[in-house]
């Protein structure tokens, strides 16, 4: 390597910064403690330097009642730090302070919070109630977690705001808009933390930030208060973050983070991961933090891991079945992200010791690997090929043609179509049951019961309901040996 390439290379390390933060999303999914015992030293061994830990509703909060059934025990949070700890993780917690607060606005006891009264996404800011309430979920957190550095306060995607009759009332007051309203609140927050716990620093998602004038933004100070997490988990993070984004923001902030995705953000209801997809994704951010790399300077990088896409959305990609993408992200970013595609895949086979190379292989249900929760791997990238098998058969022509409502409702069909439509159906109706109880084995190790109800009900149920019903009708119709004439009654 030559002196140009060797300064060039240090300059993308040094803008890349230091942190490699995992985020665990706990609004659905919720692993058991025990399962942090055995993820968190494999983070660590993958170059991941802390945890963006997202309660939501499992933190078991005392000031209102808004924890879930499924939330943890202050002595459960206290074990999961002890690992962090063990692994030498930074633990980075997260509250939602504005948007995003569905798991609390939702329910009758605080839907007077609610921005608007239809949707339970965003908190009023013009209420001191309101702000009592958060600043009570904020020093109940910092409790927990004593000599944090950093906390994340959420504030994205505040779809709610400046609409209710308080909020009406203060905008016009104070003659601001819905923007300045933010830019308040979010101060607010912020203020209340470093002034009561000045060794915090106070992490924020950006984009809500995105649009506002540098003008604007400059009146409220938040370079001295807030440390926005630059997030886009596109293939192409250039095309929305442009380059007047990154000079607002470097005039602005002193310190800043990047967040990329390794799950959670392909689809909201995918069961597997696609790893060359959230790869994409990495090399994209990569490739805009080296082209400013003269001027921008990132802490570090959240790797965000979606559970769900909001609160009532149903379950995306589990953490165990993203785990390979974890590592192969995780790794790129560690190796000065100059690795080549092979190099960097192999490095990822041998440490999630799997069989055959997780990005090349074609299909994931044929590469076996050896982590923490491997067996789920396994298990859902079974099914999901199965599920592609029964789509396939689905569009076939002795499905398409002798299967249909029509054919079954009037017992009425070719008998041989009926076998060659509806053969192998019957075998992948039993490779679906056989995989359901396996899937709820190994959920069994890392969830409590009600993961695997729910993902069982939301992913297995219909497709068992619908080769039920299709070996229902197979067997009434090649029950038949006579027809009547046409047309049928
Ligand atoms: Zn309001």
């Amino acid at each position: 390597m030559n002196s140009f390439t060797d300064k060039s290379a240090n300059k993308l390390k040094e803008a890349l910064g230091s942190h490699r933060i995992v985020h665990l999303d706990l609004k659905g999914a919720v692993p058991k403690v025990s399962y942090f015992s055995q993820l968190f030293p494999f983070i660590r061994k993958l170059g991941g330097t802390g945890i963006l830990i997202e309660y939501e509703d499992t933190f078991p909060y005392l000031s209102a009642d808004i924890a879930g059934g499924h939330a943890y025990s202050k002595n459960d949070i206290e074990e999961i730090l002890r690992y962090a700890n063990e692994s030498q993780l930074t633990v980075i917690p997260l509250i939602q302070t504005f948007g995003h607060l569905e798991f609390a606005l939702k329910l009758e006891t605080y839907k007077h919070l609610r921005e608007s009264k239809k949707y339970p996404q965003a908190i009023c800011p013009s209420k001191n109630e309101s702000l009592k309430f958060l600043y009570n979920m904020i020093d109940e957190v910092i409790d927990l977690h004593k000599g944090i550095e950093y906390l994340h306060i959420g504030c994205d995607e505040v779809y709610q705001l400046g609409l209710c009759q308080d909020c009406q009332t203060k905008l016009l007051a104070e003659s601001w808009s819905p923007q300045e309203l933010f830019l308040d609140h979010l101060s607010r927050m912020a203020k209340y933390i470093k002034q009561k716990y000045p060794s915090v620093n106070v992490l924020v998602w950006d984009d809500e930030l995105r649009n506002i004038p540098l003008e604007v933004l400059t009146t409220w100070k938040l370079g001295h208060i807030v440390e926005p997490v630059v997030w886009k988990y596109t293939g192409d993070v250039e095309a929305d973050l442009h380059e007047g984004i990154w000079r607002k923001y470097t005039k602005l902030f002193p310190r800043m983070w990047f967040a990329t995705a390794f799950k959670g953000a392909k689809s909201p209801d995918a069961i597997t991961n696609s790893i060359s997809l959230y790869l994409e994704n990495h090399r994209s951010w990569v490739k805009l933090i080296k082209k400013y790399s003269q001027t921008l300077k990132f802490q570090g990088g959240i790797l965000t891991g979606w559970q769900r896409y909001d609160h009532f959305a149903v379950l995306c990609e589990l953490l165990p079945v993203s785990i390979p993408s974890l590592a192969v992200n995780l790794i790129y970013l560690g190796s000065d992200s100059k690795s080549d595609l092979v190099e960097l895949t192999s490095i990822a086979q041998t440490m999630c010791r799997c069989d055959s190379n997780p990005v090349l292989t074609l299909n994931n249900y044929l590469v076996h690997c050896v982590f923490p929760g491997s067996r789920l791997f396994h298990a859902i990238s079974h099914l999901s090929q199965v599920f592609e098998q029964i789509d396939i058969l689905k569009k076939s022509s002795p499905y398409k043609g002798w299967l249909t409502l029509y054919n079954r409702n009037h017992s009425f069909s070719a008998p041989s179509h009926v076998e060659e439509a509806s053969n192998e159906l019957v075998s992948l109706y039993s490779d679906v049951l056989s995989l359901e109880r396996d899937i709820e084995e190994a959920m069994d190790s890392i969830y409590k019961a009600d993961t695997f109800v729910e993902w069982s009900s939301t992913y297995i149920q219909p497709v068992k309901d619908e080769l039920r019903a299709v070996v229902q009708a197979r067997d009434r119709l090649l029950a038949v040996d006579s027809w009547p004439k046409r047309p049928l009654e």
